[in-house]
């Protein structure tokens, strides 16, 4: 590529979220070019992500983005306009279960939320949970305990009250591939790709941004820029220097996921479905090769390890052995291997757990960021929500003043996007945590 190119637009960033923005743009007219550091898109904190796609929240707008992001992974080809001749990544429509325990107060917000969003939902009592799952232990064991609390692993209490069952969610089989997918589509649009190149500097001229410049010292012009720079979007703001107008930030936060063997007997791949367990502090789904996946749901006893996101420890801790063991306290035949497989990965954090879908200080300077562990499955509707805004504000809508509402097409409601403001107090509904 030579010195000096013009674009409509950049979007620093080729994940699953950068690619849905470059997608939707795209199809506005716009010209765009995603620049990534990697050598393919995807492979940020998209390639580590469980790609896990549930319709709870603890937020009424947090459900309802959701749910109508679920349609599009549903109709994944559709909202492509691909073929079945094209590679795509596949949606593994399993379901999700949610313990109903004192911390989450027994979903009360998310039934309601549910019943007024019409997802379809069902109440399983522990007997029913044991049927669909015989490996499983019912009892209570929380409030979750560090693994060297002397009474870790003993019960607390007999069966939990239940559960609700979510039918419409599970998970993408490959997320890296899913994000591929959206740079295939965004490309019959129009829009260009440059990989293994690092945005170093965002310039400005006349008070607005006019372009990047990359580490090799090449300057490419765009009147916008959009930063979906995952794990790095803080350091991507602090060079457009809109930090401080910020009262939401983002920081990168260590994370570990376990993979570890189905216990014996038992065909988890098959059988087993995705489940949020606030007793015992985890979240699991079936992974490839008959395994169990178990992430973390941030419990309180756990330390948060926020990290420079270009020098950090990559390697598994103690966190990958306490997650297993608070897992076999629900599957008592689970198997604990010595050695730890899995990911180790960056969530990219707002103070409040809810993503920032928003314009900045900076005239021309958008953000699609703090994406905090739990947007993957709303990659499509960010797309949307970021050509909307984008479109709006360039034309002269002042947003901040008068937040932009947006239309949800599958679920006909309509969302304010205000929600997702950088200026917004902090989100006191949110569950601080992964679970958004
Ligand atoms: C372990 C883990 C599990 C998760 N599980 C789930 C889940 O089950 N469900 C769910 O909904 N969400 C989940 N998420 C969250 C979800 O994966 C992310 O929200 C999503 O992948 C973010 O996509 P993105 O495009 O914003 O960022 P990324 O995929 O991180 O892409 C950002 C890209 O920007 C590039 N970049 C950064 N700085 C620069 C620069 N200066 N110059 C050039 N390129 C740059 C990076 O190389 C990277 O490729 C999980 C995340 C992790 C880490």
């Amino acid at each position: 590529m030579g010195n000096e190119q013009n674009f409509d637009a950049i979007i620093i960033g080729a994940g699953v979220i950068g690619n849905a923005v470059a997608f939707e743009l795209s199809k506005q007219g716009l010209k765009t070019l995603n620049i990534d550091r990697n050598h393919v898109s995807g492979y940020g904190s998209t390639s580590a992500s469980c790609a896990i796609i549930r319709v709870h929240y603890s937020t009424f707008d947090g459900c309802a983005l959701a749910y109508e992001s679920y349609h599009f992974w549903k109709d994944w080809m559709a909202y492509l306009e691909a073929s079945e001749h094209d590679n795509l990544a596949t949606f593994i429509e399993c379901g999700c279960m949610i313990y109903q325990t004192e911390q989450n107060n027994y979903l009360d917000k998310v039934i309601k939320r549910a019943e007024e969003l019409n997802i379809p939902h069902e109440l399983w009592d522990p007997k029913k949970i044991k049927e669909k799952l015989r490996i499983v232990d019912t009892n209570k064991y929380g409030p979750v305990k560090s693994t060297s609390d002397k009474s870790f692993g003993s019960k607390t209490g007999d069966d939990l009250r239940g559960s609700v069952f979510f039918p419409t969610a599970g998970y993408i089989n490959d997320p890296q591939l899913s994000a591929q997918n959206l740079q295939m589509a965004a490309s019959k649009k129009g829009a260009k790709f440059l990989f293994k190149s690092s945005v170093k500097e965002i310039i400005q001229e006349k008070g607005r941004v006019s372009g990047v410049v990359l580490e090799n010292g090449e300057k490419i012009n765009a009147k916008i820029v959009v930063n979906v720079a995952g794990p790095h979007s803080m350091k991507v703001n602090q060079m457009a220097g809109v930090e401080n107008d910020m009262n939401i930030k983002t920081k990168a936060l260590k994370v570990e996921v376990c993979h570890v063997p189905s216990p014996s007997g038992f065909n988890y791949e098959k059988e087993g479905f995705v489940i949020s367990d606030s007793d015992i502090g985890c979240y699991s789904r079936p992974e490839i090769g008959n395994n169990v996946l178990i992430g973390s749901e941030d419990p309180e006893c756990d330390e948060r390890l926020f990290v420079d996101p270009d020098i950090w420890d990559e390697s598994f801790s103690e966190q990958w052995r306490a997650q297993v063991l608070r897992q076999a306290q629900r599957y008592p035949d689970l198997p604990i291997p010595s050695n730890s497989k899995g990911v180790v990965a960056l969530y990219d954090v707002s103070d409040d757990w809810i993503p920032i879908y928003d314009k900045s200080s900076l005239p021309g300077f958008y953000m699609a960021v703090g994406s905090s562990g739990n947007q993957y499955k709303n990659a499509p509707m960010a797309g949307k929500i970021m050509a909307e805004l984008i479109v709006k504000c360039e034309d002269g809508h002042d947003h901040d003043k008068d937040p932009i509402k947006l239309q949800l097409n599958y679920i006909d409601r309509e969302i304010d996007l205000g929600f997702y403001s950088r200026n917004r107090i902090i989100n006191e509904e949110s569950s601080m945590s992964v679970l958004g």
